[in-house]
């Protein structure tokens, strides 16, 4: 490697697992380079969280980054990490930069089954994170009132619509927006993975309900299509596929899955917890953050993991489930030696996908699978046996 990874350490079980990865997994078997950043709640608060803009800004400029899931504090985390002050999510604030689209991806393996039987591919959920009803400005109506919609433009003009006419029962109203610019990078997210995943991509608004709002968004989709795409998708005979979201969700339920579903902001909230469980568990889930300039950020689905933790300090012994940060590492090595044109790099990725896939395959696997598992020879590991069945399987495939 020439070009460092950039690497987000984290908090909680997830740094332990991170370690135990590096150890295990990665730095006895490839020349790592990394430039580490320490994403931990407590070198946020010592930096008063410049390492997190810090690791964005690399992240920009190398292309690629890993990262450890980390604490979003709230009260009780005030008080844990005596922080001074209480710092936004890091997700968010490195979404803030790299201006991406979140794709979330099961990872699947025999034994344990997705909940719809013909789901036979996984189903990747691809959020558009910004505005809609979570930049959202409501208003609890009293009485008999007229709610209007009111734009007023630099030069004066202004354009009023009248939304209702209360009565004295009242109501309740709410004013929720988009931009042009996000919906542009969305979109152009949504088309770059396609093409880099070589899947369809499938995309669906309520337009003839919200002929204006939601329209938008299905008139940028087509124009960027035709304009920037179509070529190269016909060339990688992949299709783009635009229906009603209702339409859209009958469609994949009966599917086999494997296309990439973009989602309006609300939708994915819903529909990627509908897709994480119904595929297994959220450990069980990668997570990529894609730039329209094509920069990737990969992590696990899942957070830190408190719970297991807290009992890890007692000295416990804990089961958790390493496999989505091992994909975040390898999503990570894998890209980098496709921009770096490092075809071992991506063959060694490649390999650790598949040894911790046959880990799992052979019965081998942390308590979360076991209890769901189909299989009947399942073995539990503790959080570092599972690792090191792993480096076992992978040492089969390399040597
Ligand atoms: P969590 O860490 O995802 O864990 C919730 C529960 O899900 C765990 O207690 C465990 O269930 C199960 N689980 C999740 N990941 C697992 C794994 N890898 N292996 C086995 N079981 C797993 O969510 P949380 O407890 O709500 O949040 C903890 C912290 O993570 C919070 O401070 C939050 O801010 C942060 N967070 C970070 C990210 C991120 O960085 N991307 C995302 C979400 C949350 P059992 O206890 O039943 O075994
Ligand atoms: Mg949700």
């Amino acid at each position: 490697m020439t070009t460092p990874i950039v690497e987000m350490d984290g908090d909680e079980m997830t740094r332990v697992l991170w370690g135990m990865i590096k150890d295990e997994l990665i730095l006895p078997y490839i020349d790592l380079k990394s430039e580490y950043y320490d994403l931990g709640l407590k070198n946020r608060n010592e930096t008063d969280d410049q390492v997190t803009i810090d690791s964005a800004n690399a992240t920009l400029k190398y292309g690629v980054a890993v990262k450890c899931a980390t604490i979003t504090p709230n009260a009780a985390r005030m008080e844990e990490y005596k922080l001074k002050r209480m710092y936004k999510s890091p997700n968010g604030t490195i979404r803030g930069i790299l201006n991406g689209t979140v794709f979330r991806t099961p990872i699947i393996v025999k034994g344990i089954e997705p909940c719809v039987k013909n789901w036979k591919m996984p189903i990747t959920i691809a959020r558009h994170a910004y505005g809609d009803v979570y930049m959202n400005v409501e208003e609890h109506v009293e009485g008999a009132a007229r709610a209007e919609l009111v734009v007023t433009y630099p030069d004066g003009r202004v354009s009023t619509r009248k939304v209702f006419d209360f009565d004295e029962g009242g109501g309740i109203v709410q004013g929720t927006h988009n931009c042009t610019s996000s919906i542009e990078s969305f979109a152009r997210s949504c088309f770059n993975y396609a093409l880099d995943e070589k899947k369809d991509l499938w995309f669906g608004a309520k337009d003839t309900i919200s002929k204006k709002y939601d329209h938008h968004f299905k008139d940028i989709f087509e124009e960027i299509y035709e304009k920037e795409y179509k070529e190269r998708f016909e060339e990688a005979g992949i299709e783009y596929f635009y229906s009603l979201i209702d339409d859209i969700v009958a469609r994949i339920m009966k599917s086999k899955g494997g296309m990439i579903w973009a989602c309006k902001n609300y939708d994915g909230d819903v529909m990627s917890d509908m897709i994480s469980s119904a595929f297994g568990s959220l450990a069980m889930m990668t997570s990529v953050l894609v730039s329209p300039s094509g920069v990737y950020e990969y992590e696990a689905a899942h957070g830190t993991v408190q719970r297991h933790y807290y009992k890890y300090l007692k000295g416990e012994e804990t089961s958790t489930n390493s496999v989505a940060t091992i994909f975040a590492w390898t999503g990570a090595l894998k890209k980098r030696g496709e921009i770096d044109n490092l075809p071992e790099l991506v063959r060694f990725a490649e390999k650790l996908e598949r040894a911790t896939i046959t880990t799992i395959e052979a019965g081998r696997m942390t308590k979360d699978l076991a209890l769901i598992t189909k299989l009947d020879n399942a073995v539990t590991l503790d959080s570092l046996g599972f690792i090191k069945a792993v480096r076992a399987s992978l040492d089969d495939i390399l040597f």
